[in-house]
């Protein structure tokens, strides 16, 4: 039904519609991924200003279209500064925003998803972001309905001698397991234990870096093959 209606949301990202306008993908808290319209966003005067860049935090009013919505007011709560003014913060903040509109239906409430978002950028900005995009990729994965096996092997359930991960199999696999699946690739026990930890720990732990972008490009790779699409943000953290 068209009509008004208010949310607060995080811009995930923004294209140019015409020669004035673009077309905002933002993430509300209630009513889950929506794109719409801010027209005049890129004039001069616009009276949007700088509110709807990505990872913006806005209070919104939004009008519900036949088609597309179209916003109609949009104020700051917070422009997360310190994932602006960083550039690793930054591409960190682009991969969460990526994941998200990528693993989320358009306008299907998902409230532990937009808390995660929400934590992660603040986590960034707060320049304690050196595990969290792994972090927060396994706990998206996990309230996704993608949670990957961790403790056991996905393939015959034993508990010791993990060793791999498979993403076909749903996570660490044993040696006995890894075998039997060609795109499982290798992935030592600490790696495996830095995961579990990341997926109970609050954000802003820290780990080693060439563990952390080990275990960011095993999940990219599990996250890739069940949601059937690259992502390109993730595979730029790879070096
Ligand atoms: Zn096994």
């Amino acid at each position: 039904m068209p009509g008004l209606y208010r949310d607060e949301g995080i811009v995930l990202k923004t294209i140019k519609l015409g020669e004035a306008d673009r077309i905002v993908t933002i993430f509300t808290r209630s009513h889950g991924k929506v794109r719409a319209v801010a027209k005049g966003v890129r004039k001069t005067k616009s009276r949007f200003g700088g509110r709807l860049e990505p990872f913006t935090l806005v209070d919104l009013l939004i009008y519900r279209g036949r088609n597309l919505d179209t916003i109609t007011s949009a104020d700051i709560r917070d422009h997360f500064k310190g994932v602006r003014d960083d550039y690793p913060s930054y591409t960190c903040a682009c991969a969460l925003a990526e994941l998200v509109e990528k693993i989320t239906e358009e306008r299907e409430r998902a409230f532990s998803t937009y808390a995660l978002l929400l934590g992660g950028l603040q986590t960034l900005a707060d320049g304690r972001g050196d595990t969290v995009v792994p972090a927060f990729l396994v706990k998206l994965l996990s309230v996704s309905g993608y949670h990957p096996s961790l403790s056991v092997c996905a393939g015959c359930g034993r508990s010791g001698g993990l060793g791999g991960f498979s993403p076909a199999m749903g996570g660490a696999v044993c040696r006995n397991c890894w075998g039997e699946d060609d795109e499982a690739f290798r992935l030592p026990g600490d790696r495996i234990a830095l995961l579990a930890k990341l997926l109970v720990a609050d954000f802003g732990a820290s780990a080693d870096p060439t563990a952390t972008v080990e275990v960011t490009q095993a999940l990219r790779r599990y996250a890739e093959y069940h949601l059937e699409r690259p992502l390109r943000s993730l595979q730029l953290l790879a070096t």
